[in-house]
């Protein structure tokens, strides 16, 4: 049921040429998955080469050609959706449920590219002369590299494979050591598609060596990260040496600003498995509860008693709702998280213990009357803490809302049209979501501001990522 593991370089799934494996830990039982194999620095090269080699034939392509390769690639998925989610769920821990929707998600991300790569316009711009043509060409950008993470193993290489690849650009993607299975599973979909050898290339090893050898390369022209705000940090330093291009999908703290005329019962039944989808391991997980103060204490019942009833359990059971934290690292992050808020006197109203006897279960956790000092409230928990505080002024909790340096994503809830219009133009994120959660799709941009990050992915603005634009100004002789 679980996928084979192999590297893809220059066009064939095989193992790393020195042997190194590490081991793929399924996170609900704990058990030895399969190995994971490395790519050593003579593999590295060899996709590195394979990629450049291959630029001038993949962008000598016409848009109409990429995008029939990438659409019978996410024809490929759809046939595939129950292994590639079953693979998922085992390595990650997520409920299948939520695999196979994400499946869904990627196969929509490939069609949208697909698409999108037929409308990578230039323009003409009217000219100063007589006989001139003063034109802007999009070019693709060159070697990209994708370096992505085990919270979303199927939809962050995708997102930016099919991007670029619908732009022209060969791919290099390093996918997480932690969930391998399913960056194979669903790669394989592009390369049984049609994409020619050395067009997308696939490498696991370790991520410092990685991706220093490959930044440091001179190959690559552009590269993309989805991760952690010090990684993502660490790596624009190092793309700033050869002037490439970054998009970097970083951390976040979203708020949650709840006013006294939001309908609860929407908030509740929308938010409460929003907290704890993937057991709160997403980047625009609601982080921080600001509920107004009339409707406190109804919002923090409401929300104990939802968050008490979540099954908890083994992914690959389809009655269960939130499964384990995809690492043990994770774990040990939520009870340092719990202590501190129980050294602050914040009362826990739900949950605040690992729990099982085997796997990185932790239970669904609920805070109430947390104080701004607590670390909860500033770092990301990327975790199921759902931590409540309470306000009273629209001033004070923007102030509070955008007290953080991070920027990815917020969320507020009024029925009163001017108040829901003030806070989307003042909450300094990325993406708003008014009255719902909606904020990440296919076609809609998605990226932080702050030290959340810069670039997008996404919508047009997706596509555009991957491209340069030539300025060109022609006369006759
Ligand atoms: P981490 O900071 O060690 O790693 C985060 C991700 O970056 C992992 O996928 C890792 O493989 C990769 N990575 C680390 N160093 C790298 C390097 N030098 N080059 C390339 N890739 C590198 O932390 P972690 O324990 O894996 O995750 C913990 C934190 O990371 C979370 O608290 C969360 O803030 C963040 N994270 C964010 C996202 C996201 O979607 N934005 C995803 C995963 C993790």
């Amino acid at each position: 049921m679980y996928e084979k593991l192999e590297l893809l370089i220059d066009g064939e799934w095989r193992q790393g040429s020195e042997g190194k494996t590490e081991p793929v830990i399924n996170p609900a039982t704990e058990e030895v998955l399969a190995e994971c194999p490395h790519a050593s620095t003579a593999d590295m090269d060899q996709a590195l080469d394979a990629a450049e080699r291959a630029f001038p034939e993949w962008r000598a392509k016409s848009a109409w050609e990429r995008s029939a390769v990438l659409r019978e690639a996410s024809r490929l998925m759809m046939e595939r959706r129950q292994h590639i989610g079953e693979t998922m769920t085992l390595e990650q821990g997520k409920p299948i449920g939520d695999s196979l929707g994400e499946v869904d998600r990627c196969i929509e991300a490939t069609e949208w590219m697909a698409e999108e790569g037929k409308r990578a316009y230039g323009r003409l711009i009217p000219t100063r002369m007589p006989g001139q043509r003063s034109m802007v060409l999009p070019e693709p950008i060159g070697v990209s590299l994708a370096l992505t993470p085990w919270n979303f193993p199927a939809l962050m290489p995708v997102r930016k494979a099919a991007a670029g690849l619908a732009a022209g650009c060969p791919m290099i993607v390093k996918a997480s050591e932690e969930t391998p299975g399913t960056a194979v599973a669903i790669l394989r979909c592009f390369t049984d598609a049609g994409v020619p050898n050395g067009v997308l290339n696939l490498v696991f090893g370790i991520p410092d060596e990685v991706s220093r050898h490959m930044i440091g390369s001179g190959k690559i022209r552009k590269l993309s990260f989805t991760g952690s705000i010090p990684v993502g940090k660490h790596l624009a330093q190092l793309a700033a040496e050869h002037m490439i291009k970054c998009t970097l999908e970083l951390g976040g703290h979203s708020p949650v600003l709840v006013f006294d005329d939001a309908n609860l019962d929407t908030v509740i039944s929308q938010m409460v498995p929003f907290k704890y989808r993937n057991t709160g391991q997403v980047c625009i997980s609601p982080t921080r509860f600001y509920v107004h103060d009339s409707i406190h204490d109804e919002f923090v019942s409401r929300f104990t008693d939802a968050a008490k009833a979540l099954k908890v359990g083994d992914g690959m059971d389809p009655e269960t709702q939130m499964g384990p934290m995809a690492n043990d690292r994770r774990i040990v992050a939520m009870e340092e998280f719990v202590q501190d808020a129980r050294d602050h006197g914040v009362e826990i109203t739900t949950g605040g213990s690992r729990t099982g006897n085997q796997g990185y279960f932790f239970e669904p956790t609920v805070m109430e009357n947390v104080p701004e000092e607590a670390a909860i409230m500033s770092k990301e928990p990327f975790g199921p803490l759902a931590p409540i505080s309470k306000f009273t002024e629209f001033e004070d909790v923007v102030t509070r809302a955008n007290g953080l340096p991070f920027g990815l994503a917020s969320y507020c809830y009024t029925s009163n049209q001017k108040q829901a219009d003030e806070l989307a133009n003042s909450l300094e994120t990325g993406m708003v979501g008014v009255n719902n959660f909606m904020v990440s799709m296919a076609e809609t941009p998605f990226g932080g501001v702050k030290e959340s990050g810069y670039g997008q992915e996404g919508g047009i603005e997706g596509l555009e990522a991957y491209l340069n634009h030539k300025y060109i100004s022609q006369t006759g002789m």
